[in-house]
């Protein structure tokens, strides 16, 4: 994996959150200030911005200068947040070799960081509900059978229960928390986002996958 794979999945995440934002944007004016899908656009878009630079690095390095950049662009809560997310994976893809296992391990480093950062983990109604389960599933399948073609079938299916489960939370971090019983019944934006980023991500690995498979 290379700098120019990291630049897929940002745009596989950017074109999924653009055809969202209007239902990010009601999410967040619901529990939230309704700027969620704009912070995440504006860090998507600088990312973009940048993709000659990302795309001549080795992935390790392209998702840390990926970090540095979301933290300076990106506003509100969520900015650090997906900043740790990736800074904390690109401390620890050193070892990876095609073997799941590693990969399992380098998305639950970024979310182990984003935890840190955060101070939260899952149950307040956050993104944590997403990227917490997620990570758990990874290495519960890497460990497993599965073929990485069929982990990325199934970790959308559970980033989709995380993010529903937000729905019948009460909010008990972030700025939905202000609300308290009234939070209740809304998913949370950042959940939602998480969750439709990781799907995007892991179908465009998916293209990929089924492209080298098939590659003469
Ligand atoms: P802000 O709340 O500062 O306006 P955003 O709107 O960009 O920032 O992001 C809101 C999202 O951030 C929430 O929907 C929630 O998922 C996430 N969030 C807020 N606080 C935390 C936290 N402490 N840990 C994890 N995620 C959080
Ligand atoms: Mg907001």
């Amino acid at each position: 994996m290379n700098g120019k794979v990291v630049m897929d999945c940002i745009d596989a995440a950017h074109a999924s959150i653009k055809q969202h934002a209007d239902e990010i944007m009601v999410l967040d004016q619901a529990i939230g200030d309704g700027d969620h899908v704009f912070n995440l656009t504006r860090g998507l878009e600088a990312l973009r911005g940048i993709r000659g630079d990302l795309e001549a690095l080795d992935f390790g390095p392209a998702l840390k200068l990926a970090a540095g950049k979301l933290l300076s662009t990106v506003g509100g809560s969520s900015g650090p947040l997906f900043s740790s997310l990736l800074l904390g994976m690109s401390r620890a893809c050193n070892d990876l070799n095609g073997d799941p296992r590693g990969y399992a391990q380098m998305y639950a480093a970024g979310v182990k960081a984003v935890q840190d950062r955060g101070k939260t983990g899952k149950g307040s109604k956050t993104m944590m509900d997403v990227l917490i389960p997620v990570a758990e599933r990874f290495n519960e399948l890497a460990e497993g059978p599965p073929a990485v073609d069929q982990i990325l079938v199934e970790l959308p299916k559970e980033a989709t229960r995380g993010m529903l489960a937000t729905r019948d939370m009460l909010a008990t971090k972030g700025r939905a928390s202000f609300l308290g019983e009234r939070s209740v019944g809304h998913v949370d934006p950042g959940a939602r986002s998480c969750q439709l980023m990781i799907t995007a991500v892991c179908e465009r690995l998916g293209q990929s996958a089924q492209r080298g498979a098939n590659a003469p």
